[in-house]
């Protein structure tokens, strides 16, 4: 039975058109049961009006480190070595459980204020992030990430047993809402060993790969150097480029990568804002998506980005595809609306990003009203090319209302950032000591 409906709305439909329909949702069982012309079925009590609007899957973000709301604007413009090594890395190790809680909560109330429903995290102090998550009403799949490089044997060990560990212990938490992944933090920071039992652990436990890879030029090449192989081949004979594994960043890849990343049906996290601000490089997107690899989109973690709109990163997606490909036609409007919806729950091993009746009910409700979505030719360009998150009227996530008319439900948004900007100052003084 239906108890909860969205009326009147221009529907977004698998094929990306759209059409005036209404959509009933199961709350209980949180899917969509029917999309149907209007006033054609019976609505429940529970109804928005969204004549005037558009409705959409709710947005799939497939790497970020939310936590990192915290360290927003702390360090900026430096290349990623520079910036991890002198300013992140210090201030992440003076984090405690709480810092890491307030961050969470703060990146979760900005993913429900811009329309992202589910998210991939790898981070530290998973816990914290686990209560944010089940708290705000979203869907997330996360991962302890493990490093081993510069740690003397036994503190690399415990790291990989923690990603081992939290893989296990949260995978199924709040109602099912949480996922988890096994998560080698990337191919130059752990070593073959630990690679090859956290992949082999991942098996065991019937959880996915997610880690940083071909992020920089400098990634590759002590890879190449030292192992003769290009990282992802390194991977592959390491047990770490399986079906349902994903890579965030995926930037500097030779074809036989891409065709490895396509054969084994691994998919790319692309992040373009962060790699355009840390002058990583153009991820060859069109080439990826041409020989058949599932790309989906990240905004990567707020210190890079430096924020969690996936309506922004649209854009970013679209126009540095059409840079790397040196051509106008790649990486167009469908293509990147795709990435971030059917591609990005794929990714995830989630039945959502499509609004039909059977998926979950995953949704973000579009205000087309702003002068920047007018006069409205084309929802899908609109969407691809202008619309932001605060265009963002409702969001719902496994049938229940997480953002109604603006106003996030279980979250009190003055009092997480707050907390977040309370934490945050006390956090950089104590890294300072
Ligand atoms: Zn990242």
């Amino acid at each position: 039975m239906p108890t909860l409906a969205i009326t009147g709305g221009e529907v977004l439909r698998p094929d990306l058109s759209v059409e005036c329909a209404d959509v009933l949702v199961d709350r209980g069982a949180g899917e969509i049961t029917a999309v149907v012309a209007p006033g054609e079925a019976d609505v429940p009590d529970d109804t928005f009006d969204a004549s005037g609007d558009l409705v959409i899957p709710g947005l799939v973000n497939v790497h970020t480190h939310v936590a990192m709301t915290l360290l927003r604007g702390v360090a900026d413009d430096k290349p990623l070595d520079a910036w991890l090594q002198e300013d992140i890395w210090p201030l992440e190790a003076a984090m405690e459980p709480a810092d890491v809680r307030a961050g969470a909560r703060l990146g979760c109330l900005e993913l429900i204020r811009s329309g992202t429903t589910a998210f991939a995290d790898m981070y530290f102090h998973v816990e914290a992030i686990a209560d944010a998550v089940a708290e705000s009403g979203l869907r997330a799949v996360l991962g302890h990430t493990a490093i081993t490089a510069g740690k003397d044997a036994d503190a690399g060990a415990a790291d990989v047993q923690e990603s081992l560990d939290v893989a296990r212990r949260l995978d199924g938490r709040a109602d099912g809402r949480i996922r988890t992944t096994v998560q080698p933090h990337s191919l130059t920071t752990v070593d073959g060993e630990a690679l090859a039992e956290l992949a082999e652990g991942a098996r065991d436990l019937g959880r996915p790969l997610h880690y940083h890879a071909n992020e920089t030029a400098d990634e590759v090449a002590p890879i190449v150097g030292d192992e003769e192989q290009r990282p992802l081949s390194y991977a592959a004979d390491h047990g770490a480029l399986e079906p349902g594994d994903w890579i965030a960043h995926g930037v500097h890849l030779d074809d036989e990568e891409i065709k490895l990343l396509a054969e084994r049906d691994v998919a790319v996290a692309h992040c373009p804002a962060a790699n355009m601000k840390l002058a990583s490089g153009m991820a060859p997107i069109q080439r990826c998506l041409d020989a058949g690899v599932t790309v989906a989109l990240g905004t990567d973690g707020p210190a890079s980005n430096n924020d969690l709109d996936l309506l922004g990163e649209l854009s970013d997606a679209a126009l540095l595809g059409k840079l790397a490909a040196d051509d106008a036609a790649a990486v167009d409007a469908p293509t990147a609306l795709r990435m971030a919806t059917r591609n990005g729950a794929r990714a995830l091993g989630i039945d959502a990003g499509r609004i039909e009746p059977g998926a979950a009910a995953d949704l973000a409700v579009i205000d087309r009203s702003a002068a920047h979505l007018s006069p409205g030719h084309d929802p899908v360009s609109d969407l691809v090319y202008a619309a932001r998150g605060s265009d963002v009227r409702h969001t719902i996530c496994d049938g229940e209302v997480l953002m109604r008319d603006r106003e996030v439900v279980a979250l009190d948004g003055s009092a997480v950032r707050q907390k977040a900007r309370e934490r945050a100052a006390a956090l950089v003084e104590r890294a300072g000591d």
